[in-house]
């Protein structure tokens, strides 16, 4: 049975779905004003995995994943380069994606824009207002902290200490310092009409709406990186709770980071690598196996070198995996069929809370165990059950094997055997410009 550490309990918990075989999941998505670097990459690779494995193991899954299109972040930016921010918006909506996919992550199946949502989060922070939780002042709407019993549950933080180290503006007319942004009343850059003045809706508020929106219910898992858990993941929580009477998720997954020698990535601090610069030199698939290579709730500190490692781990991933299968197209002995005490231990490493490190190791074991193999038939088994588990984590290299490349690597088996040592070179070296030597 699947156990996963849920933040919002501290515990590895057995998952169960609310509706039977089906999953509900939430990701927080990027916000579109630059080119995301390997420290975002880390969600958008794990919970692809996520998914697969649970699809794997015959849920149906419904995954949303949003896009920030309205934030102070992206207006900032669009002034700076003098663009609409819709335009600004477009392109990195756009590059997101082509890198998620570059990476070998499928699009999430609904990926809502915040801009599309502006209406229903107006009606949202009314009824806020209408139930109390919620108070309009000349700059904005702020939702009222204090008032929810619960807050904190999910960041572990006291309310008492939190608001002591909350920092008070001059120009700030909220009741009290913990209380946040629901509306932003202004018309610095893209604005909408409100009851409460033109502006623009608070960054927790979107989350919650689109959440609103498109379950209409609790969910299964909410997800994002870790540094999202306070206040972005609490400010959720408490809204939901008001809005929906209901919690929002049953299970919160968070991602550790991914720092730099030994410092947080990130684009303030001028340490950020792109993943499009990144995969100029290296293997998606690479990157892929780095990140899922360090358990999912721990940081990962990224380094060139440690990079340029796992790009040789993968290279001899890869390099086995086609010389079994050259072996077994050889052979013709390929199978459909895979080794399911080999696929159960797997799915118990997954089942461990996702514990993907283990499972590199059991694929390390498989390809040694190939390495030895002398019947093409049990190889073939092998190769199989391998396949299956690089399928689930989506780092199975792609590679083809035409009939003339067969033609040519048993030409070039026979010249050895006849010793005319000059056709086998010449032959071995068109095997190596297919990639097959
Ligand atoms: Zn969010």
């Amino acid at each position: 049975m699947l156990k996963l550490y849920n933040s919002l309990t501290g515990t590895i918990e057995p998952f169960e779905s609310i509706q039977p075989n089906k999953v509900s999941m939430y990701v927080c998505g990027p916000t579109v004003y630059g080119d995301i670097h390997l420290g975002n990459a880390r969600p958008v690779i794990f919970f692809d995995v996520v998914k697969r494995y649970l699809k794997f193991i015959n849920y149906d899954v419904l995954f949303v994943s949003n896009i920030t299109d309205v934030d102070d972040k992206i207006i900032e930016k669009a002034k700076e380069l003098k663009v609409k921010e819709s335009e600004l918006t477009n392109t990195y909506t756009k590059h997101f994606i082509d890198m998620t996919l570059a990476l070998g992550s499928a699009m999430p199946d609904i990926m809502p824009k915040a801009t599309e949502y502006i209406l229903q989060m107006i009606e949202y922070i009314d009824d806020l207002i209408k139930k109390g939780f919620a108070y309009a002042r000349p700059s904005g709407v702020y939702f009222r902290v204090g008032k929810v019993s619960d807050y904190g549950i999910l960041s572990k933080q006291n309310i008492d200490e939190l608001s002591q180290g909350v920092r008070i503006t001059l120009d700030d007319d909220k009741e009290d310092p913990k209380d946040f942004s629901i509306w932003k009343v202004t018309t610095d850059g893209i604005s909408f009409e409100s009851p409460w003045g033109r502006g623009r809706p608070g960054w927790h508020t979107e989350c919650a709406v689109m959440n609103h929106e498109i379950f209409g219910q609790e969910i299964d898992i909410h997800g994002g990186g870790s540094d999202l858990k306070f206040p972005h993941h609490e400010n959720e929580i408490a809204q939901t709770v008001v809005h929906d009477h209901h919690h929002l998720a049953r299970v919160w997954m968070h991602v550790g980071r991914l720092d730099v020698n030994d410092v947080k990535m990130s684009k303030s601090l001028g340490n950020i690598t792109l993943v499009k610069d990144l995969l100029q030199d290296y293997d998606p698939f690479a990157f892929r196996l780095l990140t899922i290579g360090h358990h999912y709730r721990q940081p990962i500190n990224y380094t060139e070198d440690l990079m340029v490692q796992f790009a040789k781990e993968y290279d001899k991933i890869k390099r086995s995996l086609k010389k079994a299968f050259l072996t077994i197209s050889l052979a013709k002995a390929y199978t459909m069929e895979v080794d399911t005490n080999q696929i159960e231990i797997f799915k118990s490493l997954m089942d461990d809370d996702f514990n993907i490190p283990n499972v590199i190791t059991l694929i390390y074991d498989l390809l040694k165990q190939m390495n030895k193999a002398k019947d093409p038939k049990y190889l073939s088994v092998l190769y199989q059950t391998t396949k299956t588990i690089l399928e689930v984590l989506g780092i199975m290299p792609q590679y083809e094997l035409s009939d003339e490349t067969l033609i040519l690597y048993r030409a070039w088996e026979d010249a050895r055997n006849d010793k005319d040592f000059s056709r086998a070179d010449q032959l071995r070296d068109q095997l190596t410009e297919r990639g097959w030597m």
